[in-house]
């Protein structure tokens, strides 16, 4: 059972350093904005980590969203040894996928037509695909402050003029004429481009919730300006709801917002935990989507029995119980309490939250709403308060810009404890 685990955290890690770069799979992982040696889990349990030491954390990165019923869910585990001993992955026609296509189809009104896919960035890159389909345009237009994946034309940010070239964020990325960045929360400059390029712009992408980048927590009448505007050029709007798709309201922040997009990505809590994501939108654009239409798109693992099994027994568990709201209020009570708590020891930190979603940040004068608004402290001081709280049990997502989720999992009695330590780790703040 313990093949592979053998050794503590260090040891682990000289090891991976010897077979992966940085020693990791995905950067963030790899401890570089926090410092210090990663810590190697061994078991996931609920609302809990456990390191190869043997030292259980309760965790608030939850694989960074998709465990939305906590780890090892008892009914998502049962559903999933059920396929396991059913079918793994046939590259055919099966029911398991369909139940959950005609679950998302139902649920989301806009959602008429879905395709999985095995990651939100394959979500990403079909659907912006899509959108070029559909239009006969080329450009797509992003903001600074949101990340849609590691597709190469989505890895850029602003360059000298808002509506001109930009450069890649990247190496081994060129520079990419097709994506255009606008700031975020700047109507104007947004206007601007919408003017000079809409006519060449297929798709504007945006995270209806930025969530990458810090929470950037955009308001209702912003975004709905950023959809006019966009139709009004022809532009398609693909929201990209892999981190808060079934997770800040049952239909994501389209519905927390009241505004339907073109097409939607999601991933994450979709998969419950297995690599799944999926994208769709209005039929008469994913009738495009091969074989109905000239736009390719495949994958040999899509649809994976398995991780549709997983979703689909998540989705169904979260309406029944009525997780996603209760979620919400049980964040917003750890919030109030958790910035009660920083005001006790005078730490001048706060937290924002939407839905499950919380991010710790220094208090600003103003509501952050793009990075532009960061206050200057919070990538320096950040990583003493990871670590405080590390060693107080509590795991945060390692990085000043990650944000946090609240899983079913976390009763009160958990987030009680959880208090009590950032609590004690908050000492460090107080500056
Ligand atoms: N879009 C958004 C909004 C995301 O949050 C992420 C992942 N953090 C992605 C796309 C990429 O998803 P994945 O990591 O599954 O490829």
């Amino acid at each position: 059972m313990d093949v592979g685990t053998r050794g503590n955290s260090k040891e682990l890690f000289e090891r991976s350093l010897k077979v992966a770069p940085g020693g990791v799979h995905s950067p963030v992982r790899a401890f570089k904005s926090v410092g210090g040696t990663p810590i190697f889990f061994s078991r996931s349990d609920g609302a809990y980590l456990e390191s190869v030491e043997g030292t259980r954390y309760i965790d608030f990165c939850q694989s960074f969203g998709p465990m939305i019923l906590g780890h090892r869910d008892p009914d998502v585990k049962a559903a999933v040894s059920d396929m396991l001993d059913t079918a793994w992955s046939m590259g055919a026609c099966e029911p398991y996928s369909l139940e959950l296509a005609e679950w998302i189809t139902s649920r989301l009104p806009f959602m008429e037509n879905v395709r999985f896919v095995s990651s939100g960035t394959e979500a990403v890159m079909s659907a912006l695909r899509v959108a070029r389909g559909a239009t006969g345009r080329q450009k797509i237009l992003k903001f600074d402050g949101c990340y849609h994946g590691h597709v190469d034309s989505m890895l850029v940010k602003a360059g000298s003029g808002l509506a001109g070239a930009v450069a890649s964020d990247s190496a081994g990325v060129s520079d990419s004429q097709e994506t255009l960045v606008a700031p975020l929360n700047d109507l104007p400059a947004l206007e601007k481009i919408y003017r000079e390029r809409g006519k060449e712009i297929a798709a504007i992408i945006l995270e209806p919730l930025p969530a990458n980048f810090g929470l950037l927590i955009q308001t209702k009448e912003y975004i709905q300006a950023v959809v006019d505007g966009a139709r009004k050029e022809g532009i398609l709007v693909i929201f990209d709801e892999v981190i808060s798709g079934f997770r800040v309201h049952p239909k994501g922040m389209a519905g927390l917002l009241g505004i339907e997009p073109d097409l939607a990505t999601y991933g994450k809590v979709v998969g419950g935990g297995f690599p799944l994501g999926c994208f769709g939108g209005r039929k008469k654009y994913m009738d495009l989507v091969a074989p109905s239409g000239p736009v390719y798109q495949a994958g040999t693992l899509s649809a994976n029995p398995i991780s549709t099994r997983a979703g689909i027994t998540t989705l169904r568990k979260a309406e029944k119980l009525g997780v996603i709201e209760a979620l919400t209020k049980r964040t917003e009570k750890f919030r109030d309490d958790l910035i009660g708590r920083f005001q006790k020891v005078g730490a001048k930190w706060t937290v924002s939250s939407v839905g499950s979603i919380f991010w710790i940040h220094p208090i600003a004068s103003s509501p952050i709403r793009s990075p532009l608004d960061f206050p200057p402290n919070l990538r320096a001081d950040f990583p003493a308060f990871f670590h405080a709280a590390v060693k107080e049990g509590v795991y945060l997502a390692p990085g000043a810009f990650e944000v946090g989720f609240l899983s079913w999992a976390h009763t009160d009695e958990i987030l009680a404890k959880a208090l009590d330590g950032l609590e004690r780790a908050a000492i460090v703040l107080k500056k």
